[in-house]
């Protein structure tokens, strides 16, 4: 890629502030809006119009990218899709971000079908932490939520992560009311066996979710009360962080999170920003309009230029995406977010390009 302007040695390391205070310090990176399942609350379609392939960013070009994003103050990269490992060669990925030492911390959020096979290569290349989607224990329940029977593949994936010599798994569950509303439990049980914690995320009326509906989504409360009444009094953790994920703690030690996106959002503090597979840059998960930084790296714009968009573009944000759509409640009723004429028009507006 001949465009791509040398990166220049100066750093400059101040965390850039948005209109309401919040730093720049999570950047999620989605390598490929592809995937191998088709979650009805992520891609209830089996067909989709697909970035182009000579859109996507190369490793280098998300190299770069990135390292001006850790000069603005971001220090934490999750690798996200679409499903991040039909990406070939993300072990390579990694490395290359680890050159960076501004990054303290590079995650991968995968739906772990593909994990076993590439779980080592992940972790000799420098790979922080895992984190694998899974909302189901039962195999037929697996099937009709993603049409396709790969839930035995899934827990090979789980298994292998703390044998490949990675700690802190965790395990993150779409809880849905009418879906596996009855699998809280099972699911903290297989967590421990597992030694993962895991967390439950309410179902969010973002992207393709176009089944979403408020009675479908199962609420931070339902969840404490659900499990209380299993394993009594459960107690909240108090430490400091922009983590989207509340934790708790079970009587006997057991930890595990929530994050309530739906019912109590957090995006006072939110620090997280998204860039698409093809270099859209997004600074909320239901913001409607990014920048696109892979026209300003392909048309020969300075790392001094870019770098300066990042900054301003953050200065002036002031997303709060999830606050919106609950405050919606109260006003005329939660309908659609985006119709599906229009998320036919832009496969950015989906959760699939933008990475969850
Ligand atoms: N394919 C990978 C996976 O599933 O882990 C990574 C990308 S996926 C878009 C990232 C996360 O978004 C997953 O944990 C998924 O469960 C979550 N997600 C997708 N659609 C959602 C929705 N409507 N509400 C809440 N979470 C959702
Ligand atoms: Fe499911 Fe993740 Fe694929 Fe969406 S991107 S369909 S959440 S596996
Ligand atoms: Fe951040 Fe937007 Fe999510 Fe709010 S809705 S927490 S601003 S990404």
């Amino acid at each position: 890629m001949s465009s791509m302007p040398s990166l220049s040695n100066r750093s400059e390391e101040a965390v850039v502030q948005d209109v309401w205070g919040r730093s720049l310090k999570a950047l999620r990176v989605s390598v490929t809006d592809r995937c191998n399942l088709r979650c009805q609350y992520c891609m209830p379609e089996e067909e989709y119009v697909w970035l182009p392939r000579e859109t996507l960013l190369t490793f280098e070009e998300i190299v770069f990218l990135t390292d001006l994003f850790t000069r603005q103050g971001v220090d934490k990269v999750r690798i996200t899709g679409g499903e991040p490992l039909l990406r070939k060669n993300v072990p390579a990925l990694v490395a290359m971000l680890r050159q960076n030492p501004r990054i303290l911390d590079i995650a991968i959020t995968t739906n772990g079908v593909l994990l076993a096979e590439q779980v080592q290569d992940l972790f000799d290349a420098g790979l922080h932490r895992v984190t694998v989607s899974l909302d189901t224990l039962k195999p037929e329940r697996f099937k009709a939520l993603t049409r396709r029977d790969t839930l035995a593949k899934v827990f090979e994936g789980i298994e292998s992560v703390g044998k490949a010599g990675f700690t802190g798994l965790k395990l993150d569950t779409v809880a849905m009311k009418g879906y596996n509303d009855d699998e809280l439990v099972p699911l903290i049980e297989y967590g421990r066996q597992v030694n993962a914690e895991v967390r439950f995320i309410e179902y969010m009326d973002v992207g393709g979710a176009n089944e979403w509906s408020p009675e479908k989504v199962l609420s931070r409360k339902d969840i404490l009360t659900s499990l209380s009444q299993h394993y009594g009094v459960i107690e909240p953790v108090v430490e400091e962080s922009t983590a989207p994920a509340q934790r708790f703690r079970l009587p006997d030690g057991t930890t595990f999170g929530i994050i309530s996106s739906t019912t109590v959002p957090f995006c006072s503090t939110c620090d997280r920003s998204r860039l698409t597979a093809d270099g859209m840059w997004y600074l909320c998960l239901y913001a409607k309009s990014g920048v696109d930084l892979r026209k300003h790296l392909r048309s020969g714009r300075s790392q001094e230029e870019i770098q300066s968009i990042i900054q301003s573009v953050w200065q002036a944000r002031k997303d709060r995406g999830a606050e919106e759509r609950k405050e919606l409640e109260r006003q005329s009723g939660r309908g659609r977010y985006i119709d599906i004429d229009r998320l036919r028009q832009d496969p950015h507006l989906e959760m699939h390009a933008r990475g969850g």
